[in-house]
């Protein structure tokens, strides 16, 4: 009966548990008496074991699989135990698996649709619990919403809610689609947690209600899987993945906040579907098992019972497996637990507790002999027991890894099941009584602002969040007060003005001369408040006391006595990063007004919750209108991508006036729209929320036609995750482009047909996206084939490794110089400046510079650069993130600086048409970071910002007749930062008209309406 596989170093328990599972009896371990055991699967599952004289790779909850007579295991339906080498499942195949398990097990589960993907792969949930739990189910998803929002409850109903309710625990596999083997070992635990009849899992169906998600990102997975057989078809070594969604790679996990994207919507659903007590993310990286605490900073927002959650867990797991004869199970010290944006966050941030695993992953399907550096196998005081080298790792390590712990875990919630429903419901009470004892009281966004529709979009984000919002029903006036400021400490600033407005932590010169906390935040109350967003009357309340402000009938409040608020906090806090805190693991500020320029404020005045409101319960809308009659309409360009976006939406030519002018009394800025009334131009405005004004007849004053440019976009086969967030902004806009691969550019003349070439940020630096990957090995195509049905789709190549060549370098020069414009932005900006396209232009170095994914304030620089169009401010937020860091000669010969577009003096004797020539010729600051170090910095980390003062933003580069704009900024990150959009869309728009229209005298001369179309078009 001794099976040669059982091996010899195991207890004596185990191997008895071994020997009689193998026999089919298992009487010696947690099953019940009578329920036999699968030995054929059991015998795969120790085949593919490691085996190893001192260390374990699984434990007695998962080296057997119990047998049943009903439901199919995974080696009957997909013909391999999951953790087979070779074998990944594609996502159909989990799907059908999961299906067969719910039907056949109808009283201990319940299989519902958690929402369809961008390419209609579905995402499920599998409800396993008790029979007369799934019975029920419904009325504990009730009692769990009940949970939720406490408000009302009487003792006697809250006190059966925590006798009766269960913790619901939804276990969430591969958001990451290389990391591979939790959809595998889902399918596994599927089964066995309906199967098993074991006193453990009889335990865990009783007291909790599990939820599993085999594969969040449903579209990755199957590419994953594709890629996975094509590389071991071709023998090359697993490779990174291009595409993982429509849009977002690794990022899918970044969308937390705005969710904006279809797997983190159906997350969001399904969340409130439910009401989970936890939820667990399972994901691949470091050895061998990390169980999520973090280092911190925590972010603010988190209830510290939330943080006694995670360590209670990690620890009870840590301890279990520890144990168990299992190496490398540690918590601590990876990821820090400061910004809000992953996919748990929805979890972390409405009063449940998100968590996550890392697993050694097994880079697809294989297996490795573990040959760790120090830094990950070192002991560490957070980490007794680490991951050892020398062993053999195998995607079954991973799986039994991930299974055993999340098992536990299940366990453990379950046995202590009345301290989680308590926790749970505390938490929402505690937020909901932190906001009637102290402030904030409430958060305002006026209705009637510039930027009112983006304002909208805001309100309708944070009801996607699920917080209530009001509007109010007549004016009053309360309290306005400073921003509230997450730096782990204390919540809420008092209404004293004695708290900081937001970039007084960022200042460089209170870091280097370590003023306390109260000083630094004085003196920040004592500076003048110099943004954007916000009209000039309101800068006041930014300088730390508290003032009045009218309220006015309509405008949205967000009150913060209720229960799921921590979200919307940190969105409208200003973040501060210290010098001395951890490596950052993400972004450290994320302000989303200020991101998105959109008026709030914070309200410190608890009168504020007894003033007459109504619940919005539908989301809020902003529609345009025009004014007036005639038959030419004006439209104010307001600074937003609602007026940039203009010209593509207008039905009619649009023309552009070059500087300011007045009809009727009214002054209408360079940048205002000219267009002829008609009904597809009013339907534009209307839908645009923009504001037009017709007139008789059109204005005497220099303008310039839009011709709306044929857009070619670029992308790497290096990474498709940079530009994603870009293209999903401009499918979200509606612009239309032609979509292609760097390494199309060598086709001879592939521009001709273009006029704009956008080539978003690819993580890479100019030479290596002339160069591509390494061309080594046999060609790998990216493509739909038999072998590979979900390769292709958003676009195809034969061969992935060529980069554009230096004949696709010398075509984007060709088309630069004959007029076209290069939109280039983070990392490819290296790409004109290492090609020369840009003299002038180089990228500067800093050894010091901490500005690690934060909020800045910029300026502009020229007065009448069309990118600037709209932007009534001149100081306002941007997103940056560290580098690249632009130096720009703008002077004449030998002059540097970052400064302003200033020309050299003229010498006597020289062909003033020349000089002329050189001042066109010469780059351009269009917007720069601010220079003064005390307001630099609007929210999240700046540690000596002086390589970051007065440094170009974005740069307007001339080359030949065209021009190369190249953002240092990030326009388009992340769906966070629609403030700065249109300088992007200004850019894009006005291609052709670039240089400063009002040069010289011109804008001075009477006005005439010039043809811009076809003037430099080819
Ligand atoms: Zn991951």
């Amino acid at each position: 009966m001794r099976r040669a596989s059982c091996p010899t170093a195991r207890t004596a328990a185990l191997t008895v548990i071994s020997v009689l599972t193998l026999a089919g009896t298992a009487t010696a371990q947690t099953a019940a008496p009578a329920q036999p055991i699968d030995s054929a699967y059991t015998a795969k599952i120790r085949e593919l074991t490691p085996t190893d004289p001192k260390w374990r790779f699984t434990t007695e909850l998962v080296d057997y699989l119990p047998a049943s007579s009903t439901v199919p295991t995974p080696l009957k339906a997909l013909g391999y135990v999951p953790g087979t080498i070779g074998k990944l499942s594609h996502v159909a195949d989990i799907n059908r698996y999961f299906r067969a398990v719910a039907a056949a097990a109808p009283g201990r589960s319940r299989l519902v649709s958690l929402g369809m993907s961008d390419e209609d792969r579905e995402e499920l949930v599998l409800a396993v619990a008790d029979e007369e739990t799934i019975r029920r189910l419904d009325e504990y998803r009730a009692m769990a919403a009940r949970l939720a929002d406490p408000r009302g409850i009487s003792p006697a109903e809250r006190a059966r809610l925590v006798r009766e309710a269960k913790p619901i625990y939804w276990v969430l596999g591969s958001i990451h689609s290389p990391e591979t083997g939790s959809p595998e070992m889902l399918m596994e635990l599927a089964y066995r947690m309906v199967v098993d009849d074991g006193e453990f899992m009889r335990s865990i169906r009783s007291n909790v209600i599990t939820l599993i998600t085999p594969v969040q990102e449903v579209d990755g997975r199957d590419r994953m899987v594709d890629v996975y057989n094509q590389s071991k078809a071709l023998k090359v070594p697993n490779r990174n993945l291009i595409y993982w969604g429509k849009y977002t790679a690794h990022d899918n996990n970044r969308d937390g906040m705005v969710v904006s994207q279809r797997i983190t919507q159906n997350y969001m659903k399904g969340f409130l579907h439910w009401r989970p007590t936890i939820t667990h993310d399972l994901h691949e990286s470091v050895p061998f098992l990390y169980i999520s605490t973090g280092t911190g900073p925590y972010n603010d927002e988190f209830d510290p019972i939330t943080i006694a959650e995670w360590h209670t867990l990690a620890y009870n797991e840590i301890t279990e497996l520890t144990r168990r004869g299992l190496a490398g199970v540690w918590t601590h010290g990876f990821y820090d637990g400061w910004a809000p944006n992953y996919m748990m966050s929805i979890t972390q941030f409405h009063n449940s507790t998100g968590r996550f695993y890392e697993t050694y992953t097994s880079s697809g399907a294989d297996c490795q002999t573990v040959n760790l550096g120090a830094a990950q196998a070192e002991r560490q005081w957070y980490r007794p027991n680490p991951a050892v080298n020398g062993v053999r790792w195998c995607i079954r390590s991973n799986l039994n890894y991930q299974q055993s712990g999340v098992l536990l875990g299940l366990k453990y919630v379950g046995d202590h099941r009345t301290t989680f429903v308590e926790n749970n419901i505390a938490k929402a009470e505690r937020m909901i009584a932190r906001g009637k004892s102290g402030p904030p009281y409430a958060f305002l966004i006026p209705r009637n602002q510039r930027h009112s529709a983006e304002a909208a979009d805001l309100i309708n984000l944070f009801r996607t969040h699920a917080a209530e919002i009001h509007e109010a029903t007549s004016d009053f006036t309360v309290q306005r007060g400073p921003r509230v400021i997450e730096d782990r400490g204390p919540h809420a600033p008092s209404t004293s003005g004695a708290a900081a407005t937001p970039s007084a932590a960022t200042s460089a010169a209170s870091r280097d001369t370590a003023v306390s906390d109260s000083a630094t935040r004085a003196a920040a109350a004592a500076r003048p408040a110099t943004d954007s967003a916000r009209g000039a009357g309101r800068a006041q309340a930014r300088a730390g006391a508290s003032t009045p402000v009218n309220v006015r009938a309509g405008d949205w409040i967000v009150r913060m006595d209720q229960p799921y608020t921590q979200m919307i906090r940190t969105m409208l806090a200003v973040q501060r990063y210290k010098p001395d805190d951890p490596s950052p693991y993400d972004d450290t500020g994320w302000t989303l007004d200020e991101l998105r320029h959109v008026e709030s404020y914070t309200i410190p005045d608890s009168s504020i919750l007894a003033r007459p409101m109504r619940p919005v319960t539908r989301d809020a809308t902003i529609a345009g209108r025009v004014d007036g009659s005639g038959a030419t309409i004006l439209v104010k360009h307001l600074g937003d991508w609602r007026s940039a976006v203009f010209p593509w939406k207008a039905g009619a030519r649009v023309t552009i006036a070059d500087s300011a002018f007045a009809v009727n009394g009214t002054t209408y800025p360079a940048g205002t729209f000219i267009v002829a009334d008609a009904p597809k131009a009013r339907e534009a405005i209307r839908d645009l929320a923009l504001v037009g004004n017709a007139v008789a007849a059109a204005p005497t004053v220099r303008s310039h036609a839009i011709a709306l440019p044929r857009i070619a976009y670029i992308h790497t086969w290096q990474e498709t995750q940079n530009e994603g967030w870009v293209r999903y902004s401009l499918d979200r806009m509606g612009i239309p482009y032609t979509y292609m691969a760097d390494q199309k550019l060598r086709t001879p003349g592939v521009l001709d047909r273009y006029d704009v070439v956008i080539f978003p940020h690819s993580g890479q630096g100019g030479m290596s996206l002339v160069n591509g990957r390494p061309m080594i090995g046999p060609p790998i195509p990216w493509r739909a084939s038999r072998e590979t049905p979900h390769l292709g789709k958003w676009d195809e190549t034969d061969d992935i490794r060529p980069g554009m060549g230096l004949e696709g370098a010398a075509q984007v020069r060709r088309f630069v110089e004959r007029g076209g414009m290069l939109l280039v932005e983070g990392s490819t900006s290296r790409f004109p400046i290492e090609l020369g396209l840009t003299p002038g232009v180089t990228e500067f170095q800093s050894r010091t510079l901490g500005a690690r994914g934060a909020v800045f304030r910029a300026e502009q620089v020229t007065t009448s650069s069309p990118i600037l169009y709209g932007y009534e401010s001149k100081i306002f937020p941007v997103y940056f993130n560290q580098t690249p860091l632009f130096q720009v000669q703008t002077g004449g010969p030998g002059g540097g600086g970052g400064g302003g577009g200033g020309g050299g003096a003229a010498t006597e004797g020289v062909d003033p048409a020349i000089l002329a020539a050189q001042a066109r010729a010469r780059p351009r600051v269009v917007l720069r970071f601010l220079d003064r170090a005390d307001s630099l910095g609007i929210s999240g980390m700046l540690n000596n910002p002086q390589d970051l003062l007065g440094r170009p933003a974005v740069v307007d580069a001339p080359l030949g007749n065209g021009h190369v704009v190249m953002f240092a900024i990030r326009p388009f990150w992340r769906y966070q930062t629609q403030g700065t959009w249109a300088l992007a869309l200004n850019a894009i728009a006005n291609w052709n008209n670039l240089t400063d229209p009002c040069e010289g005298s011109r804008c001075a001369t009477p006005a005439r309406v010039t043809d811009g179309g076809g003037t430099s078009r080819q």
